[in-house]
Protein backbone atom coordinates (compact mmCIF):
# COMPACT_ATOMS: atom_id res chain seq x y z
CA UNK A 1 0.00 0.00 0.00
CA UNK A 2 2.83 1.89 -0.11
CA UNK A 3 4.50 3.53 -3.16
CA UNK A 4 8.44 5.06 -4.04
CA UNK A 5 9.35 8.75 -4.12
CA UNK A 6 9.12 8.49 -7.52
CA UNK A 7 5.46 7.82 -8.26
CA UNK A 8 4.86 9.76 -5.99
CA UNK A 9 6.91 12.56 -7.57
CA UNK A 10 4.86 11.36 -10.61
CA UNK A 11 1.49 11.45 -8.55
CA UNK A 12 2.64 15.23 -7.19
CA UNK A 13 2.80 16.20 -11.31
CA UNK A 14 -1.16 14.34 -11.73
CA UNK A 15 -2.35 16.35 -8.69
CA UNK A 16 -0.71 19.61 -10.02
CA UNK A 17 -2.11 19.92 -13.19
CA UNK A 18 -5.16 18.76 -11.43
CA UNK A 19 -5.38 21.95 -9.35
CA UNK A 20 -4.66 23.90 -12.17
CA UNK A 21 -8.03 22.60 -13.69
CA UNK A 22 -9.91 24.51 -10.90
CA UNK A 23 -7.79 27.33 -11.41
CA UNK A 24 -9.23 27.24 -15.11
CA UNK A 25 -13.38 26.67 -13.26
CA UNK A 26 -12.29 29.47 -10.99
CA UNK A 27 -11.95 31.50 -13.55
CA UNK A 28 -14.75 30.23 -16.52
CA UNK A 29 -18.10 31.83 -14.97
CA UNK A 30 -20.17 29.14 -14.16
CA UNK A 31 -23.69 31.18 -14.05
CA UNK A 32 -25.71 30.37 -16.76
CA UNK A 33 -23.73 27.01 -18.48
CA UNK A 34 -24.89 23.90 -18.66
CA UNK A 35 -23.26 21.18 -16.70
CA UNK A 36 -22.59 19.44 -19.95
CA UNK A 37 -20.70 22.68 -21.40
CA UNK A 38 -18.82 22.58 -18.27
CA UNK A 39 -17.54 19.09 -18.94
CA UNK A 40 -16.73 19.44 -22.20
CA UNK A 41 -14.66 22.66 -21.67
CA UNK A 42 -12.93 21.16 -18.66
CA UNK A 43 -12.25 17.37 -21.12
CA UNK A 44 -10.88 19.62 -23.66
CA UNK A 45 -8.66 21.94 -20.85
CA UNK A 46 -7.30 18.85 -19.61
CA UNK A 47 -6.62 17.02 -22.87
CA UNK A 48 -5.46 20.12 -25.10
CA UNK A 49 -3.32 22.55 -22.60
CA UNK A 50 -2.29 20.12 -20.23
CA UNK A 51 -1.29 16.56 -22.42
CA UNK A 52 -3.41 15.08 -19.85
CA UNK A 53 -6.50 12.19 -19.85
CA UNK A 54 -9.50 12.66 -17.85
CA UNK A 55 -9.18 9.39 -16.37
CA UNK A 56 -13.21 9.13 -15.38
CA UNK A 57 -13.55 8.61 -18.64
CA UNK A 58 -14.55 5.37 -20.03
CA UNK A 59 -14.04 3.97 -16.01
CA UNK A 60 -16.87 1.93 -15.18
CA UNK A 61 -18.46 2.59 -18.90
CA UNK A 62 -18.88 6.43 -17.62
CA UNK A 63 -18.68 8.78 -20.27
CA UNK A 64 -17.71 12.03 -19.16
CA UNK A 65 -14.57 13.96 -17.96
CA UNK A 66 -15.89 15.02 -14.56
CA UNK A 67 -19.04 14.81 -12.26
CA UNK A 68 -21.38 17.13 -11.45
CA UNK A 69 -23.50 17.11 -7.96
CA UNK A 70 -25.65 20.13 -7.52
CA UNK A 71 -27.43 21.05 -4.36
CA UNK A 72 -29.33 17.85 -3.21
CA UNK A 73 -27.35 15.23 -5.26
CA UNK A 74 -24.18 13.90 -2.86
CA UNK A 75 -22.06 12.51 -5.61
CA UNK A 76 -21.97 10.88 -9.35
CA UNK A 77 -24.34 13.58 -10.77
CA UNK A 78 -24.36 13.26 -14.70
CA UNK A 79 -23.24 16.24 -16.67
CA UNK A 80 -26.52 17.23 -18.68
CA UNK A 81 -27.56 19.80 -21.51
CA UNK A 82 -30.42 20.35 -19.69
CA UNK A 83 -28.91 21.28 -16.19
CA UNK A 84 -28.40 25.07 -16.62
CA UNK A 85 -26.16 26.41 -13.34
CA UNK A 86 -28.36 28.92 -12.06
CA UNK A 87 -27.97 31.38 -9.06
CA UNK A 88 -28.17 30.20 -5.69
CA UNK A 89 -26.96 27.00 -6.75
CA UNK A 90 -24.48 24.68 -4.56
CA UNK A 91 -22.57 22.22 -7.62
CA UNK A 92 -19.87 20.13 -6.95
CA UNK A 93 -17.22 19.78 -9.28
CA UNK A 94 -15.43 15.94 -8.95
CA UNK A 95 -12.40 15.57 -11.32
CA UNK A 96 -9.67 12.99 -12.15
CA UNK A 97 -6.64 13.05 -14.18
CA UNK A 98 -4.01 11.00 -15.57
CA UNK A 99 -0.71 11.84 -16.60
CA UNK A 100 1.94 9.37 -17.46
CA UNK A 101 0.20 6.54 -15.70
CA UNK A 102 -0.46 8.07 -12.58
CA UNK A 103 -4.12 9.60 -11.75
CA UNK A 104 -4.81 11.91 -9.07
CA UNK A 105 -8.11 12.73 -7.79
CA UNK A 106 -9.88 16.12 -6.39
CA UNK A 107 -13.18 17.98 -6.32
CA UNK A 108 -14.70 21.74 -5.37
CA UNK A 109 -17.95 22.71 -4.57
CA UNK A 110 -18.51 26.13 -6.34
CA UNK A 111 -21.04 28.47 -4.99
CA UNK A 112 -22.99 29.90 -7.81
CA UNK A 113 -24.40 33.56 -7.99
CA UNK A 114 -26.57 34.44 -5.00
CA UNK A 115 -26.32 31.82 -2.46
CA UNK A 116 -28.18 31.36 0.82
CA UNK A 117 -26.42 31.44 3.84
CA UNK A 118 -27.24 27.99 4.88
CA UNK A 119 -25.79 26.89 1.57
CA UNK A 120 -22.84 28.87 1.83
CA UNK A 121 -22.50 27.08 5.65
CA UNK A 122 -22.77 23.53 4.43
CA UNK A 123 -20.07 24.47 1.59
CA UNK A 124 -17.56 26.14 4.53
CA UNK A 125 -18.00 23.37 6.99
CA UNK A 126 -17.43 20.23 4.54
CA UNK A 127 -14.32 22.17 3.27
CA UNK A 128 -13.27 22.46 6.98
CA UNK A 129 -13.92 19.20 7.74
CA UNK A 130 -11.66 17.64 4.80
CA UNK A 131 -9.04 19.77 6.41
CA UNK A 132 -9.59 18.39 9.77
CA UNK A 133 -9.16 14.66 8.15
CA UNK A 134 -5.99 16.09 6.01
CA UNK A 135 -4.45 17.24 9.17
CA UNK A 136 -4.94 13.93 11.51
CA UNK A 137 -2.54 12.27 8.74
CA UNK A 138 0.92 11.66 9.83
CA UNK A 139 3.04 8.31 9.89
CA UNK A 140 1.98 6.25 13.02
CA UNK A 141 -1.26 7.87 12.97
CA UNK A 142 -4.85 5.75 12.12
CA UNK A 143 -7.53 5.62 9.31
CA UNK A 144 -9.94 6.23 11.86
CA UNK A 145 -7.84 9.23 13.57
CA UNK A 146 -9.12 11.06 10.44
CA UNK A 147 -12.70 9.97 10.36
CA UNK A 148 -13.09 11.24 13.81
CA UNK A 149 -11.69 14.04 12.72
CA UNK A 150 -14.38 14.83 10.33
CA UNK A 151 -17.44 13.53 11.93
CA UNK A 152 -16.74 15.79 14.70
CA UNK A 153 -16.40 18.96 12.55
CA UNK A 154 -19.33 17.85 10.95
CA UNK A 155 -21.67 17.00 13.57
CA UNK A 156 -20.45 19.87 15.55
CA UNK A 157 -22.56 22.10 13.11
CA UNK A 158 -25.52 20.00 12.66
CA UNK A 159 -24.21 18.15 9.61
CA UNK A 160 -24.18 14.39 9.01
CA UNK A 161 -21.62 12.41 7.24
CA UNK A 162 -22.82 10.30 4.52
CA UNK A 163 -21.54 6.94 4.97
CA UNK A 164 -22.11 4.72 1.49
CA UNK A 165 -18.88 6.65 -0.26
CA UNK A 166 -15.57 6.86 1.16
CA UNK A 167 -11.93 7.90 0.68
CA UNK A 168 -9.55 5.37 -0.98
CA UNK A 169 -6.15 5.08 -2.16
CA UNK A 170 -4.78 5.80 -5.55
CA UNK A 171 -2.24 5.62 -8.33
CA UNK A 172 -2.15 3.57 -11.36
CA UNK A 173 -5.76 2.66 -10.74
CA UNK A 174 -8.19 5.61 -9.85
CA UNK A 175 -9.53 2.92 -6.58
CA UNK A 176 -6.74 1.29 -4.89
CA UNK A 177 -6.67 -0.09 -1.27
CA UNK A 178 -7.34 1.23 1.94
CA UNK A 179 -10.90 2.29 2.13
CA UNK A 180 -10.88 5.91 3.90
CA UNK A 181 -13.74 6.42 5.50
CA UNK A 182 -15.35 9.82 7.15
CA UNK A 183 -16.23 9.03 10.46
CA UNK A 184 -14.80 6.64 12.95
CA UNK A 185 -12.74 6.44 16.03
CA UNK A 186 -9.48 7.55 17.24
CA UNK A 187 -6.84 4.84 17.40
CA UNK A 188 -8.66 2.57 15.59
CA UNK A 189 -8.21 1.27 11.84
CA UNK A 190 -5.00 0.72 9.75
CA UNK A 191 -1.86 2.58 10.56
CA UNK A 192 -0.78 4.89 8.29
CA UNK A 193 2.58 4.75 7.24
CA UNK A 194 5.08 7.20 5.08
CA UNK A 195 4.78 6.21 0.96
CA UNK A 196 0.78 5.78 1.17
CA UNK A 197 -1.18 7.73 -1.27
CA UNK A 198 -5.15 8.17 -0.67
CA UNK A 199 -8.24 10.49 -1.32
CA UNK A 200 -9.95 12.71 1.34
CA UNK A 201 -13.34 13.46 0.21
CA UNK A 202 -16.14 14.08 2.50
CA UNK A 203 -19.37 14.38 1.69
CA UNK A 204 -21.99 16.45 4.13
CA UNK A 205 -25.52 16.25 4.20
CA UNK A 206 -27.50 19.14 6.20
CA UNK A 207 -30.31 17.06 6.96
CA UNK A 208 -30.28 13.06 7.45
CA UNK A 209 -26.96 11.02 6.30
CA UNK A 210 -29.30 8.74 4.35
CA UNK A 211 -28.75 8.57 0.39
CA UNK A 212 -30.04 6.74 -2.91
CA UNK A 213 -29.19 6.31 -6.39
CA UNK A 214 -31.82 7.65 -9.03
CA UNK A 215 -32.90 4.94 -12.06
CA UNK A 216 -30.08 6.54 -14.06
CA UNK A 217 -27.67 3.91 -11.89
CA UNK A 218 -25.14 7.31 -11.22
CA UNK A 219 -26.86 10.02 -9.39
CA UNK A 220 -26.83 9.68 -5.58
CA UNK A 221 -29.27 12.31 -3.43
CA UNK A 222 -30.03 12.98 -0.47
CA UNK A 223 -33.04 10.80 0.39
CA UNK A 224 -34.36 13.43 2.09
CA UNK A 225 -34.24 15.94 -0.48
CA UNK A 226 -31.70 18.36 1.51
CA UNK A 227 -28.41 20.03 0.62
CA UNK A 228 -25.07 18.00 0.41
CA UNK A 229 -21.88 19.12 -0.38
CA UNK A 230 -18.23 17.84 -0.90
CA UNK A 231 -14.28 18.36 -0.54
CA UNK A 232 -11.94 16.14 -2.05
CA UNK A 233 -8.13 16.28 -1.65
CA UNK A 234 -5.12 13.50 -2.96
CA UNK A 235 -2.94 13.20 -0.09
CA UNK A 236 0.50 11.70 0.11
CA UNK A 237 1.52 10.49 3.94
CA UNK A 238 5.03 12.11 4.41
CA UNK A 239 7.85 11.06 6.66
CA UNK A 240 6.75 13.71 9.21
CA UNK A 241 3.28 14.58 8.26
CA UNK A 242 1.42 15.35 5.15
CA UNK A 243 1.43 16.64 1.56
CA UNK A 244 -1.19 17.44 -0.17
CA UNK A 245 -0.93 16.57 -3.83
CA UNK A 246 -3.82 18.33 -5.43
CA UNK A 247 -3.26 21.43 -3.72
CA UNK A 248 -4.05 24.83 -4.91
CA UNK A 249 -2.07 27.88 -4.71
CA UNK A 250 -4.27 29.65 -2.82
CA UNK A 251 -4.26 27.00 -0.74
CA UNK A 252 -0.78 27.37 0.41
CA UNK A 253 -1.36 29.28 3.70
CA UNK A 254 -3.73 26.89 4.81
CA UNK A 255 -1.21 24.32 4.77
CA UNK A 256 1.73 26.49 6.33
CA UNK A 257 -0.88 27.60 9.61
CA UNK A 258 -2.05 23.86 9.64
CA UNK A 259 1.78 23.09 10.26
CA UNK A 260 2.14 26.01 12.87
CA UNK A 261 -1.10 24.64 15.24
MN1 LIG B 1 -12.24 10.02 -5.13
Amino acid sequence: MTKQPEEIALLAESGRLLASVFGYLDRLGLLGMSTLQVNDLVDNFIVQQLEARPASKGQYGYAYALNASRNEVVCHGVPSASEILQSGDLVNFDITLEKNGYIADSSKTYLIGDVSPQARQLATITYEAMWKGIQAVRPGGRLGDIGHAIERHARAHGYSVVREYCGHGIGREMHEPPEVLHWGKPKTGLTLREGMVFTIEPMLNQGQAGVRTLRDGWTVVTRDGRLSAQSEHTVAVTADGVRVLTLRPEERQRVSDAVQE
